[in-house]
């Protein structure tokens, strides 16, 4: 296996141009890829020499761009980023494991592959390894979606993804002769089976940016698991409340993982917490849009129990952000 290691983007994306050419940013995955034949081997191209993928610039508007290949423990350990999107520093400091996170980057982070057992098997095809049907839908699906959106029903893997779509955040992507801005809200791929992103095999994800934080900006991350280390969510949560100056919410994002071949934002449940009060309970126009989530849902047989979760993890999550944690 052949790698180069560019020193700028130019040289990236000419040597990814070569047929079957693989970015590799930390390498968590993609080593984990390459092994279990989820990707076909091919030349790795090393970004991690790539200078306008590092960093972290903060603009005069108050928003910031964050480098592809920021690792995860840098996101969770920078002060100023964790005053102004708590939530997704909180989300960092959380997932998998002190080694991963001082290795993993966000870039590769967004654009890991999904975890589906069948696709991490070279038993198995399927729409994702050139097959034309999902084994997981009528086999064994006990991590799969709860929201069907799809042939697919592996939910999407990253958690800094629900994050940032809570902060509506974007990604600048660089290809061969363009540049072009994806909202993380338009990354996922809901219903094409074949594929878990959008972004193409010669195009590289340069920066996250994300739009000013308003004053008054709290957040919390909530993940329910089935062990307490190193292992991916069931159903995850990130929430942002930003409150008026009497201390009231003004407005509220609340984006959750684990549960849909994209992360999504719950607009019923961000209305309804409107005028709440952080260090009370939740009002029962919040009650009920949580109780209204199971409508949300189309399980599979084996996560009908995410239904449940999916209401009780965000209500906990929603507790946390208001500081009105149950005891
Ligand atoms: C035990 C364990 C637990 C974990 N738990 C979680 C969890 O709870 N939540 C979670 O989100 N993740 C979890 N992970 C996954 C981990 O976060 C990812 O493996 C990691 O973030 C990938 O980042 P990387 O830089 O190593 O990517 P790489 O392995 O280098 O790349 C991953 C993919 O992205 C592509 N890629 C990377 N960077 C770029 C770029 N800039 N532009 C274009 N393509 C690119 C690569 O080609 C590859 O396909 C866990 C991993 C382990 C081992
Ligand atoms: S199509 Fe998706 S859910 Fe089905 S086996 Fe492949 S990766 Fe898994």
């Amino acid at each position: 296996m052949t790698v180069t290691r560019p020193s700028d983007l130019e040289g990236a994306l000419a040597a990814l141009a070569e047929g079957g050419a693989l970015a590799r940013a930390g390498g968590t995955d993609l080593t984990a890829c390459l092994a279990e034949g989820v990707l076909p081997r091919g030349p790795v191209v090393d970004l991690t020499g790539v200078a306008p993928m590092g960093g972290t610039d903060w603009r005069g508007d108050g928003s910031v761009r964050v480098g592809a290949l920021t690792t995860v423990a840098e996101l969770a350990g920078d002060a100023r980023l964790a005053e102004s999107y708590p939530a997704l520093a909180r989300t960092a400091g959380a997932l998998a494991t002190p080694q991963v996170r001082g290795t993993a980057t966000l870039g590769g982070n967004l654009l890991q592959r999904n975890r589906c057992w069948y696709l991490r098997n070279p038993a198995f095809d399927c729409h994702q390894s050139g097959g034309s049907s999902c084994p997981a839908r009528t086999g064994d699906h006990l991590y799969g979606v709860v929201v069907d959106q799809g042939p697919c029903v592996a939910p999407h893997p990253s958690s800094l993804a629900a994050a940032l779509l809570a902060y509506d955040a974007s990604i600048e992507v660089a290809g061969a002769g363009s540049t072009r801005s994806v909202p993380v809200a338009e990354l996922y791929e809901g219903t094409d089976p074949t594929r878990d992103h959008v972004l193409g095999p010669a195009e590289v994800a340069v920066s996250v940016t994300l739009p000013a934080p308003a004053p008054g900006e709290r957040g919390a991350y909530l993940r329910a698991t089935g062990r307490s280390r190193a292992e991916w969510p069931l159903v995850e949560v990130a929430v942002r409340l930003v409150c008026e100056d009497g201390g009231l919410v003004a407005s509220a994002a609340v984006a959750v993982g684990g549960v849909a071949r994209t992360p999504l934002r719950l607009p019923e449940v961000e209305s309804a917490l409107a005028g709440s009060v952080p260090g009370g309970a939740l009002s029962p126009a919040v009650a009920a849009a949580l109780e209204g989530l199971a409508d949300l849902c189309s399980p599979l047989p084996g996560t009908r129990y995410k239904v449940g979760l999916l209401s009780s993890t965000v209500r906990a999550g929603l507790l946390r952000a208001l500081g009105s944690e149950e005891g």
